[in-house]
């Protein structure tokens, strides 16, 4: 394996069609996240999440396109920003897109960017921001779409508390339809998360099987919230539970142990932001 940049050819557009390749190789690499980790670096497949990834600012290393893409506009247009940005166009054939994006039938372009993590003391919430904690969320899609609804309903971003799947895994990427881009995702141990929290000065609300409050019932307006969820199998442990301030649940009738953790999630931040959001402000 390659040292991270190592292969890289700034600014330059080049034809590749073996798997071989050292470059191709590395992007393949990203499947793994000891490799995303040492590259500081990870794959969005489609072309309208690389031009937003572009629009927001991320910084594009690769990007590869397919054959197919060539005489495309948008595609030529995202090969020259990336270019201009000092960035590597690798045009491939299907059979090497495929290789990358372990995909059959895959989308007719993928960005290679640099990863981005909000250092926990920058996520100061004011105002009315809300931001979710996450307790050791184990599954990619999960986390792909709490970072996707977190981004639907204007809230400010995701904390990752412990040991947590990787919000740069190519499913969770998937899963979050772009909003990757969108949405700071900050990270910490759960001891360095309850020391950030005691100087926090909004509620700390936290979802509990065993709560007894009515999420419904809580007054979350006017102050800045961290909506704290548990872990898949495991649910919130003490420590956490401690910490927060409000305790709920959400009442459920039938069969069902509890809610899937992301649903659970989405159904606590339409509560939480219920008061910000209406459809006259999106028409
Ligand atoms: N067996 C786990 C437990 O005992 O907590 C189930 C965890 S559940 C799949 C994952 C997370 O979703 C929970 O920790 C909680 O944050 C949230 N959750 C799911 N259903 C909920 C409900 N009815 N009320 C409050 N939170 C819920």
């Amino acid at each position: 394996m390659s040292a991270p940049g190592e292969n890289r050819r700034v600014g330059q557009v080049k034809e590749v069609t073996s798997l071989a390749n050292p470059i191709v190789k590395d992007i393949k690499a990203l499947a793994l996240k000891k490799f995303r980790d040492q590259q500081n670096a990870f794959m969005a497949e489609g072309l309208k999440l690389v031009i937003d990834a572009l629009d927001l600012g991320w910084t594009i290393r690769t990007l590869v396109f397919s054959k197919s893409g060539l005489g495309n506009a948008a595609v030529e247009k995202a090969a020259a920003r990336t270019v201009a940005a000092g960035g590597l166009v690798l045009e491939v054939n299907d059979k090497v897109l495929a290789a990358i994006t372990r995909r059959e039938n895959p989308q007719m372009v993928v960005g290679v960017f640099e990863q981005r993590w909000t250092p926990l003391a920058d996520v100061r919430p004011a105002g009315d921001d809300v931001w979710v904690a996450l307790d050791r969320v184990r599954d990619p899609g999960n986390l792909g779409t709490v970072i996707r609804t977190v981004d639907a309903v204007g809230a400010k971003g995701v904390i990752l508390v412990g040991d947590t799947t990787d919000p740069f895994a190519v499913e969770t990427v998937r899963a979050t339809m772009g909003s990757i881009f969108a949405v700071p995702v900050a990270r910490a141990s759960e001891q360095a998360f309850l020391a950030w929290r005691k100087g926090f000065g909004g509620l700390v609300a936290g979802t509990h099987l065993k709560g007894s409050v009515d999420y419904r019932t809580v007054d979350y307006g006017k102050r800045p919230v961290v909506l704290l969820m548990g872990n898949e199998q495991q649910g919130l442990p003490e420590t956490l539970a401690g910490a927060c301030d409000r305790l709920v649940r959400i009442p459920q009738a039938g069969r069902a142990d509890s809610l899937n953790l992301a649903v659970a999630t989405g159904v606590m931040l339409y509560e939480v932001r219920r008061a910000a959001l209406s459809l006259e402000a999106t028409a």
